[in-house]
């Protein structure tokens, strides 16, 4: 058992749903109890689809235990084919299902449906939705591909792109801006899948030259099964972010064979962040979360095109893990691989960053810590679905996130305002535009007269360090600092006390802190 409020993934049924629900006939026939049918709300309401999801769910019921849940499914996966009449079916259970045991594979089989039905085995209770999405996208292909077959040389490659999903971060206008860039490239887009396609399209990725992974948490295995059974190269690189396209553009031309001659749309990040406006942004402390594709491209994007100091990394794909912890030594820290959001909390405080990229938990975690935060990854709440044009890939893409990252931050202008003229009541850091702070105060530094007096050691506060206490000049003095950075010199202060056993914090400690940090 794990105690659990929060989750940063669904089980895995909710990835097949993802794929089902992205394409187009194909029908999803989920073993599932009363009350599962949540799931459809992710789409008609956080993806603001105008169809329910085409899945078609057993909704059994605890009187249904006592007779055959057997039967129930295998109504249900007849009715569904006579209602829908889908080019393809997949079958699975979700969790409670799973403990049932129905085989709903097996059970689909004996109905003898006039249409291929791919049957799932989604282990409810060791993977998750990412998984849950990359198995199906891997069933279907093996299921529908077909053999390898001899593709003519042709003067334009083809090209599939694997891996969005309905639900998916961007998925939807990451699509469109890469497929302009392969065309600009002198590549034609094959099959997109799963979104947009049919089964039947799905019979045609063995024509394409190569595959295009756009997000490897759920194209990955389909696309490694395509280069085993038909032959087809991959590419390796995520392209967000400008250094990434630039890569994985070099890698397309390097598997298609072509010249580099082709004229490419550009991006204004470089110049954005280059320009003098940008300048305050260099060494802001960045602490980034999410999965593991956006984390490893948000990190990049920080350390090479922005200029930020990262001082957090991590991410809940464990199968990241390894490529998530290289990247955060370079920055001599210690990656976090989690998905219980309170160690991303207690992580977030510790390290006092400037701002957060996360997901839709890391809004809420700055919310309450008061910090600057931008969404980079799933999960993601409904304005991350928006109306407007908003890839993360490609040369857009990155247009889009540099806005996206700078917003939250206070202009550079204010900041430098705010640090001199501190006293003044249009500037505190409690001042909003109708005079009052809507946010909560942050608790006070109690100082050494504040401090309660203990009656009697105990044994147990014998035993911890006594905390410093601020005196009332060293608390006045740490209010001169912009209250931005404040939480992160008022941690280091005390932190340099304790490990000195220092009872007290004078202005002296405050800048004897200051200067053994800053070395
Ligand atoms: S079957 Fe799984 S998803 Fe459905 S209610 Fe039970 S635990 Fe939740």
């Amino acid at each position: 058992m794990q105690l659990t409020l929060w989750t940063y993934e669904g089980p895995p049924h909710i990835g097949a749903m993802r794929v089902a629900t992205g394409m187009k006939g194909l029908h999803f026939v989920l073993h599932a109890p009363q009350g599962d049918t949540y799931a459809d709300l992710l789409f008609t309401m956080i993806e603001r689809r105008a169809e329910r999801p085409p899945v078609t769910y057993t909704t059994f019921q605890a009187r249904d235990l006592g007779t055959d849940t057997a039967e129930v499914f295998k109504d249900a996966a007849r009715a569904a084919y006579e209602r829908h009449h889908p080019r393809a079916i997949i079958v699975g259970a979700s969790c409670t299902a799973e403990l049932i045991q129905d085989d709903p594979g097996g059970l689909a089989k004996t109905l003898g449906l006039p249409c291929p039905v791919i049957p799932l085995e989604l282990s409810a209770y060791s993977r998750k939705e990412n998984w849950g999405a990359a198995e199906t996208l891997y069933r279907l292909a093996r299921g529908l591909a077909g053999e390898r077959r001899e593709r003519p040389a042709r003067a334009r490659p083809l090209a599939n792109l694997l891996g969005p999903t309905a639900l998916g971060f961007r998925h939807r206008d990451d699509i469109i801006e890469i497929t302009k860039l392969l065309n600009a490239l002198g590549v034609d887009v094959n099959v997109t899948a799963p979104m947009g396609a049919t089964p039947d399209d799905l019979t045609r990725l063995g024509d394409a030259d190569f595959n295009v992974v756009l997000y490897p948490e759920v194209a990955l295995p389909a696309a490694q099964y395509l280069e085993k059974a038909h032959g087809q190269p991959y590419t390796k690189t995520v392209p967000i972010g400008i250094g990434a396209t630039r890569d994985f553009i070099a890698e397309v031309r390097k598997i298609a064979n072509l010249p580099e001659t082709a004229e490419l749309p550009t991006s204004n990040l470089p110049w954005w962040s280059r320009s003098v406006d940008s300048t305050y942004l260099t060494g802001k402390r960045v602490f980034i979360f999410g999965d593991g594709t956006h984390v490893l491209a948000a990190e990049r994007i920080a350390r090479e095109e922005i200029g930020f100091d990262v001082v957090g990394l991590g991410t809940y794909s464990r199968e990241f893990a390894r490529e998530v912890r290289e990247r955060a030594k370079l920055h001599n820290i210690e990656a976090l691989i989690t998905d219980d959001y309170l160690d991303v909390e207690k992580a977030i405080a510790d390290a006092h960053p400037e701002l957060v990229l996360g997901t839709q938990m890391e809004r809420h975690i700055s919310k309450r810590l008061r910090l600057p935060c931008a969404v980079i990854s799933a999960p993601t709440h409904v304005q991350d679905f928006p109306a407007r044009y908003a890839p993360q890939m490609g040369f857009e893409g990155a247009n889009v996130i540099f806005d996206s990252w700078v917003h939250p931050l206070m202009m550079g202008l204010e900041e430098h305002l705010l640090g001199m003229f501190r006293e003044d009541s249009e500037f505190h850091e409690h001042a909003s535009h109708l005079g009052v702070s809507s946010a909560p105060a942050p608790a006070p530094i109690p100082t050494a007269a504040e401090q309660p007096v203990a009656a009697a050691p105990t044994a147990a506060a014998a035993s911890s360090p006594v905390e410093p206490q601020w005196t009332d000049e060293a608390t006045k003095e740490l209010k001169k600092i912009p209250f931005f950075v404040r939480g992160k010199a008022r941690g280091n202060t005390e932190k340099y006390a304790r490990e000195r056993g220092l009872t007290t914090i004078s202005v002296g400690t405050l800048y004897d802190a200051k200067a053994h940090y800053g070395r």
